[in-house]
């Protein structure tokens, strides 16, 4: 039995992250959305806000996958949620050092729990979350990145 943990900020969630999302059920037999509650980062939305948009989009169409927030360490989480995998998305080979630290660290840390990446689609694979605000922000078309509900609670943010 496979449980995956999906971790990240989604501040706020794009059509990159539901696409992970909705592959990584066809990997997993259960699939946690975790949404990272950090100090260290401050994010555009709050942690209830971003988890909100995750159920009204990925939650609504797939109701098998769960969503959780979480703070601390990924590892932690995983282990509070049974899992023994944690989902990850690649796009460019930027993505890729950061990756691979945070999955070897955690390998170090709880051994049972394997790291698998998949692919960016290539229709997403410029698409983050940070770009998503920036235009955004100065008034773009953003209806190609995020769900009507999330491109609405961007409008009424900035
Ligand atoms: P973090 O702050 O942990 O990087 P993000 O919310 O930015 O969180 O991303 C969560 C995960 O989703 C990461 O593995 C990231 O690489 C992946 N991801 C983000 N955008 C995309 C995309 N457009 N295509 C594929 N994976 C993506």
């Amino acid at each position: 039995m496979i449980t995956a943990i999906y971790p990240g900020s989604f501040d706020p969630v794009t059509y990159g992250h539901i696409d992970i999302a909705e592959r990584a059920l066809r990997i997993a037999d259960r699939v946690i959305i975790g949404v990272l509650n950090n100090s260290e980062k401050t994010p555009l939305f709050s942690t209830e806000e971003r988890v909100k948009m995750l159920q009204d989009t990925v939650g609504k169409k797939y109701p098998d996958i769960k969503i959780e927030s979480f703070s601390g360490l990924t590892v932690d989480f995983a282990k509070e949620m049974g899992a023994n995998l944690i989902i990850r998305g690649l796009r460019a080979v930027t993505d890729y050092e950061y990756e691979l630290q945070m999955a070897q660290i955690n390998y170090k840390l709880y051994p049972e729990l394997e790291t698998t990446f998949l692919m960016s689609n290539i229709k997403y694979s410029f698409l983050s979350s940070s770009i998503v605000k920036e235009v955004a922000k100065y008034g773009g078309d953003i209806s190609h990145f995020v769900p009507s509900v999330v491109e609405q609670k961007l409008r009424e943010k900035l």
